[in-house]
């Protein structure tokens, strides 16, 4: 299962490759916390750790990303990259799109 699972490929647009970037670190450092020798006994070796740690990042992903999905719709409605009927940001005032709205155009 990818990081944009769950999400319809037009609500990631260029916002994907990030999240796919995030899963994959995500998988990484739960594979490393796993096997850390800190766990002790209960220390995990073997193939199964990445399959584990990619199951725990998959079924914990959505619940990480959605507060932060949210805020980040929450300002592309405040500012518009289309704008008003005038071609402003209904916001800012300034023509469109405005800076807040091309920083969310990674
Ligand atoms: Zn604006």
């Amino acid at each position: 299962m990818t990081a944009a699972a769950g999400v319809a490929p037009a609500q990631t647009g260029l916002l994907g490759p990030a999240l796919e970037a995030a899963h994959r670190s995500g998988v990484q450092a739960a594979s490393c916390g796993l096997r850390d020798a800190g766990l002790g006994a209960l220390r995990l070796t073997g193939p199964g750790v990445v399959v584990l740690a990619e199951a725990a990042v998959t079924s914990a992903t959505p619940f990480l990303r959605s507060p932060l999905l949210a805020r980040i719709s929450a300002v592309t409605r405040l500012h518009p990259s289309w704008g008003d009927a005038n071609g402003c940001c209904p916001t800012c005032g300034g023509s469109a799109p405005c800076a807040t709205s091309r920083a969310l155009g990674w």
